[in-house]
């Protein structure tokens, strides 16, 4: 993997940060009051790679949060929100949101992510962060500007590496959520992760199962949000990672040849899937569903002599693990996940449809069945097709250009996204004078199916037309 060239770092940007007026305050007021502050984290490192950031956190030696009281009156006694349980303090200035913390130096137990924390030194509270990247500090004090880099962090940034600033054996251990962290960062800077470091992840592998599901799913979805997270997902598989956190997707691996007939590996394709919807779409849960779309085809895969593997019905099957899946993640159980429920139902339907000619009726179904996922679907529908052979690629990509089509005509003529029935179940009962019974249902059933079918249009007089036809032939007299 090649390295971003636009994440090259340049010491002449930290300039930019440190003549911001807000950073210039929080310096005068920290020096003022005879304290030592620094700017660590995630700002030094995203400024010197020219990464755009807005989250400042500053660590004093003493008390963080009596730091921020101090800097909110300068500001114009603006509000301090404080966390009294990790001994922090948040300003929102603007765009930015400072935060305060007081050096402390951290020790864990292994039974307990939780460590007991204390105050320490800026060197000790360097040392406890999980990259040298991370571990960069900006001087707020004599030496205003300074880059304070006792790790070597600088050079690692120059060479895209990710790396602890201790040993990786205690650094990973001590938190375990580090190792997701340090995957995340590989995939969204393009850096590798140092050997060893790596090597170490694969031994504390096991040990992310003391860290809570929203943490880890928080660092998934930031993997899933990269722009090639094919590079995470291939890290997480290979130090054995994402056999603990997602095993659904570790049963997609495998390509079985039987009588010489072969289907591909779900897994690499539902990878190449996903990074293939990247480009069109920064939608988290659309990302999401290129990733379960083919999550039940080991759950339904079968062989037949005469035509080869089937996944038959991996679709519905797929649609009804996606709750569980979401359950597990921690993921949300709204809308979110019925919108992903829904693509990963309906995703073959698009190029199913070209098998046979390309009706108005079947394009009219499926405008209505999807409503307004439409775009959703087609989109990863049209990630969807991988293929290594070009012929079959072809084929797919000029199917698809004939449903997207089809579909803008269709569309045009009858009006069907979002439908609502012409003639409402509360106007058929009052026609017929009907209590709500079997009968309304089928009336209005079958006004449906005649619209989709073409044999009336998306129209209110047709439709009365139709219930009044139908209500003949099921014996109902008007009122
Ligand atoms: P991003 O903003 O992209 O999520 P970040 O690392 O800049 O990444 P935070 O997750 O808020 O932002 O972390 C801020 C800093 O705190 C990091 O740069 C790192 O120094 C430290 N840090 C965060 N999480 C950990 C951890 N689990 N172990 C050690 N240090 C950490």
């Amino acid at each position: 993997m090649v390295k971003s060239a636009s994440y090259v770092p340049d010491i002449k940007r930290l300039k930019g940060a440190t003549d911001l007026p807000l950073v210039r305050l929080i310096s005068e007021v920290s020096r003022s009051k005879g304290r030592e502050s620094y700017i660590i984290g995630g700002f030094v490192r995203d400024t010197l790679i020219g990464r755009i950031v807005k989250d400042i956190d500053v660590v004093t030696v003493g008390s963080g949060i009596e730091l921020a009281k101090d800097i909110a009156k300068e500001m114009g006694h603006l509000e301090v929100h404080v966390f009294k349980n990790f001994g922090t303090a948040m300003i929102k200035k603007g765009d930015y949101e400072l935060e305060f913390v007081g050096a402390r130096k951290e020790s864990y137990r292994s039974e307990s992510r939780k460590p007991i924390v204390e105050d320490g030194t800026v060197q000790e509270d360097q040392e406890r962060r999980d990259f040298t990247i991370n571990a960069l500090g900006i001087s707020l004090n004599e030496d205003y500007g300074a880059l304070v880099d006792p790790f070597n962090g600088l050079e690692d940034l120059r060479n895209g590496v990710i790396r602890t600033p201790l040993e990786p054996d205690r650094t990973y251990s001590d938190d375990p959520l580090r190792m997701m962290r340090a995957i995340r960062f590989a995939t969204q800077l393009g850096f590798q992760i140092e050997e060893e470091s790596f090597e170490s992840i694969k031994r504390n592998a096991y040990r992310i199962s003391i860290v809570s599901q929203e943490r880890i799913t928080d660092e998934l979805n930031k993997i899933i949000l990269c722009e090639v997270p094919s590079i995470g997902f291939k890290l997480l598989d290979e130090c054995g990672l994402l056999d603990i956190i997602f095993p659904e997707l570790i049963r997609l691996k495998g390509a079985e040849t039987r009588l010489g007939i072969g289907h591909k590996d779900n897994f690499y394709h539902t990878l190449q899937v996903l990074d293939n919807i990247c480009p069109h779409t920064d939608d988290l849960f659309l990302r999401w569903a290129a990733i379960l779309h083919d999550i039940a085809k080991p759950a339904t895969k079968r062989f037949y002599p005469e035509t080869g593997w089937t996944f038959h019905g991996h679709e519905v099957k797929g649609a009804r693990m996606v709750p569980g899946i979401f359950r597990k993640m921690k993921l949300p159980l709204d809308s979110k996940m019925k919108f992903v429920q829904q693509l990963v139902l309906l995703h073959l339907r698009p190029i199913a449809l070209t098998k046979e000619e390309i009706t108005d009726s079947a394009i009219r179904r499926l405008l209505f069945d999807a409503g307004d996922d439409l775009e959703a679907l087609m989109t990863l529908c049209r990630a969807d097709i991988t293929s290594k052979n070009d012929h079959k690629v072809k084929r797919y990509l000029h199917n698809y250009e004939l449903v997207l089509q089809k579909l803008a005509e269709v569309e045009e003529k009858d009006r069907l996204r979002n439908w609502q029935p012409p003639v409402t179940g509360e106007e058929i009962m009052t026609y017929f004078n009907l209590s709500p019974c079997r009968e309304v249902g089928t009336i209005k059933n079958q006004i449906k199916e005649a619209i989709m079918d073409g044999e009336i249009s998306n129209d209110r007089e047709e439709a009365l037309g139709l219930m009044k036809r139908l209500g003949k032939e099921l014996g109902l007299a008007p009122k």
